[in-house]
């Protein structure tokens, strides 16, 4: 077996696909200690800096003192807290939804979703770069799964027409990430009701880099672009990114939410999260949706970055995200860059294969609401460096 793994491991790491975990021994935030040494960072998925902020802190401590540490058993044994089910609501308010339900990570709440309501005889329909777990949430059910083209609609029109005549009967769910996780830019989910509403589809949004982040109060991209839940009727988002905690939840009518409490089983086999992440997830909802300048800030910030980038003539992907990834191709050149920055103590991820499409490789930047325009211009100002010495 070790030898088999071993040559397995070897081959990875000269294709340059090795990946190796660095070690934060700080708080999250813009200037983690890593590895022994204080960096600047560009990778972190906290976009409005909430992860260490004291509000949050408290009020998990607080909960401690209440709830203890662990939830001791399943939501539906005996681990569903007031704080989980106080959570549910405030989430499903701040949606517009009637109701939300508590998962422990993103990918398990997208999991839930596919396998609680599709099956055999339905169908799935993805946008390509679509995030892996959504990836995978249609790889445990058997219905049937089409990917199309990156926000090609007239492809899943087609996609959607034909399966229409194959079987008119068909549950057919159209899955899409709303920021797309390693490019930024957003699905067209005005266009992508309207195609459910003419074919019959189920449209489920997967909201991790827009919530909190997008629409005038930060309900995420929904809000911007002004759907509600006739519309987006599966409403998934995380609560580890801009929301600066952990765990994720899905939004919808009242039958959407009881059928996955009744037959998702990523959802009825697992210990409920701590009750004291709820408490944070609380306060932090509340300064989402009070501190309305954190948003504005980083909006600031990525049209500074880009700018700023402008006289480097390097491609920048189409995004207006907080996400703005650069394109360099080559996995080993991609992963030389990141190590230079981090040896300027520039922390930057390399993204390979298959996370992206092969020859895609790419730097991942993202940025914060507590970034300043002082850390972009460090910034710019290495990549000009490495970039000239190419
Ligand atoms: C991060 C992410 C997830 C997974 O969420 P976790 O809570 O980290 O498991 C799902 N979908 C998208 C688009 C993501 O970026």
């Amino acid at each position: 077996m070790h030898d088999d793994l071993k040559a397995e491991l070897e081959q990875r790491r000269q294709q340059g696909l090795y990946r190796q975990r660095l070690i934060t021994q700080s708080a999250q935030g813009v200037h983690p200690r890593i590895n022994g040494r204080e960096v600047l960072s560009f990778c972190s998925n906290d976009y409005l800096g909430l992860a260490n902020h004291p509000a949050l802190k408290q009020a998990m401590i607080d909960a401690i003192q209440t709830y203890g540490v662990g939830s001791g058993s399943a939501h539906l044994v005996n681990g569903h807290s007031q704080l989980h089910h106080d959570c549910e609501q405030r989430l499903a308010e701040f949606t517009g939804r009637d109701r939300a339900l508590l998962f422990s990570t993103g990918y398990m709440a997208n999991l839930a979703i596919t396998s609680a309501l599709v099956g055999r005889n339905d169908f799935i329909l993805q946008d390509k770069l679509n995030h892996a777990s959504l990836i995978d949430a249609a790889r445990v059910v058997d219905a049937k799964f089409l990917r199309f083209r990156h926000l090609d609609l007239d492809q899943l029109q087609q996609q959607l027409a034909a399966s229409n005549e194959q079987k008119p009967a068909a549950r057919r769910l159209v899955m899409t990430d709303a920021v797309f996780s390693m490019d930024g830019d957003k699905a067209d989910i005005q266009g992508l009701a309207q195609l459910c509403r003419e074919y019959g589809g189920w449209l489920m949004i997967d909201d991790a880099h827009g919530f909190g982040v997008l629409g005038e109060h930060g309900a995420g991209l929904c809000e911007e672009q002004g759907l509600d839940q006739q519309q987006v009727p599966i409403l998934m988002a995380t609560l580890g990114k801009a929301v600066g905690v952990s765990g994720a939840f899905v939004a919808g009518s009242e039958e959407l939410i009881e059928t996955l409490v009744q037959q998702a089983r990523s959802y009825i086999y697992t210990t409920a999260s701590p009750p004291s992440l709820a408490a944070a997830v609380l306060r932090s909802i509340e300064i989402i949706e009070d501190e309305a300048w954190r948003r504005e800030k980083l909006q600031q910030l990525i049209a500074y970055f880009r700018q700023q980038m402008l006289a480097l003539e390097c491609q920048l992907l189409p995004s207006d995200t907080a996400i703005q990834p650069i394109v360099i191709g080559d996995n080993q050149q991609t992963l030389d860059i990141s190590r230079q920055l981090l040896e300027q103590g520039i922390h930057v991820t390399a993204i390979r294969p298959p996370t992206v499409a092969p020859g895609s490789a790419r730097l991942r930047i993202t940025l914060s609401a507590a970034h300043e325009t002082t850390d972009i211009d460090r910034l710019v100002k290495a990549l000009a460096g490495l970039f000239r010495q190419d």
